[in-house]
């Protein structure tokens, strides 16, 4: 098996929102494919036809695009191998794995009652049953074994032993003839090729389950590897009193995707002590068995941290876009050329952002139309002689033709020392009139995202306001 390529699979089940755990186990398992030059595969585990709705696995879909974690292959869908399933159970059958137990409901009540007085799991008469099979409903049960053990090599956990004493021979196949949980996975997993079965720890003792029907189909177990839970910052299994814990909602809250993949891959696995790295990184580092056993905590100091990294990083072209959407969502007024507007004040706000939600209301004050409505607090700034003062600025600024912030610093003390006065006299009102009252950055770099014009007529509008 060792010698096959990798495939590594992400098997969600559409529940309407995808859990922050369910992105953590997507991303190992594509982290661990382009380790190793392998596959990375998605299936849809859409057998609760209920919760199955066709919004809930555009949600999937969705999460993992957002995420980069698309899946290298059109996905699988597990509701429409149904025949597939069935067609292992009767492999099972002919090879004397499974048998078609006929218990009746209160035969079945009387044997659990009896197995629980014996301290033992139930155990069908039909097991090794001789004879005609009765004309009623059955289901089929797989035939483990008695005695022994199923060991799960999980290459987190190390070797983890069940007896088989222990685990009841399980239905494959129920009454209505539809498959069981374990051996759809088995047999999907199966057939996709998959190699490497790297999925929560919730599932481990599934895994002894399908270790039990792989051997029933005569197939090689995958390599298991069972990820910790990820807690809360409490060390509490997440809930919602934790806040986030769907993709969709850190998307909301503002944080870039390849922050989310540098917090998500720090959340069980590390390399060092590093903090921050790439994706290129990551694939070169990662190894299943750097894995640690101990569950992750959310750390949202962590995040907000990676996630400005990443806002200072990124393409202000591309923030822009995001940016645009959150005000849009917001139903802020935005003009015309609010894309050219963001590009130029991006860089110049960034710094300070830990979300872009954080990045828009940094940008609000550049965007909003003239002329601005003054907070009060801001139109009693505007004394006589702070007009004055500002209107000698205002020509001053009319005539500088270079609008960097280097330049508008240097004016800018300049003036203040021409007018022998500390710019704490007038700073605090011209603020006021470039921003509205809304956040803004420091004053040499508002005047540069707002740009000459628009710095000019704000400072008139203010100028000509009667009091
Ligand atoms: N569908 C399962 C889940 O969403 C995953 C099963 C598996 O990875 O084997 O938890």
């Amino acid at each position: 098996m060792s010698d096959r390529p990798v495939v590594t699979r992400i098997a969600p089940s559409p529940t309407g929102s995808m859990h922050i755990g369910t992105a953590r186990t997507a991303l190992f398992n594509w982290l661990y494919a382009r380790h190793t030059g392998g596959k990375y595969l998605l299936r849809v585990e859409d057998t609760d036809r209920e919760r199955s709705t066709e919004a809930a696995v555009k949600v999937i879909f969705e999460g993992l695009a957002w995420l980069g974690l698309e899946a290298d292959e059109p996905a699988v869908f597990q509701a429409a191998r149904v025949d597939l399933h069935r067609a292992a159970v009767e492999t099972m059958l002919a090879r004397g794995s499974a048998y078609r137990d006929y218990m009746t409901a209160e035969e079945l009540e009387a044997e659990r009652t009896l197995a629980r007085a014996e301290g033992r799991v139930v155990r069908s008469a039909w097991r090794d049953a001789p004879g005609d099979p009765p004309d009623r409903p059955f289901v089929v049960r797989l035939k483990s074994p008695l005695d022994g053990e199923t060991i799960v090599n999980d290459q987190v956990k190390g070797p983890v032993r069940f007896h088989n004493k222990d685990l009841d021979d399980l239905i494959l196949l129920r009454t209505d003839g539809t498959p069981t949980y374990n051996l759809a996975v088995v047999v999907d997993d199966h057939d996709m090729g998959v190699t490497h079965v790297i999925r929560g720890d919730d599932h481990l003792n599934n895994a002894a389950r399908q270790t039990l029907i792989y051997h029933g189909l005569g197939w090689d177990t995958p390599v298991w590897a069972h990820l910790p839970l990820i807690h809360g910052p409490d060390g509490a299994k997440l809930s919602k009193r934790h806040g986030a814990q769907a993709v969709g909602e850190f998307a909301e809250m503002g944080y870039l995707p390849e922050a989310m993949r540098n917090y998500l891959a720090k959340l069980g696995w590390g390399h060092g002590d590093d903090e921050i790295f790439n994706d290129e990184q990551a694939i070169a580092w990662f190894d299943i068995k750097d894995v640690v056993g101990a569950p992750a905590r959310l750390d949202w100091a962590k995040l907000n941290h990676l996630n400005n990294h990443y806002l200072r990083q990124a393409d202000p072209a591309r923030l822009a876009v995001l940016v645009t959407a959150v005000h849009a969502s917001r139903d802020l007024d935005l003009p015309a050329r609010a894309q050219d507007i963001l590009l130029r004040t991006i860089p110049l706000v960034r710094d300070g952002a830990k979300t872009l939600l954080e990045l828009a209301d940094a940008t609000v004050f550049v965007l909003r139309q003239r002329p601005l409505e003054m907070p009060e607090k801001a139109l009693g700034l505007l004394n006589d002689e702070t007009r004055a003062r500002l209107s000698r600025l205002r020509a001053r600024l009319a005539q500088t033709t270079s609008w960097t912030v280097a330049e508008l610093e240097a004016l800018l003390r300049d003036f203040a020392e021409s007018e022998g006065v500390g710019l704490g006299k007038f700073g605090p009102a011209l603020r006021s009139v470039l921003s509205g009252g809304s956040p803004a950055p420091d004053l040499a770099g508002a005047l540069v995202a707002l740009g000459n014009h628009e710095s000019l007529e704000r400072l008139d509008d203010a100028l000509s306001i009667n009091r």
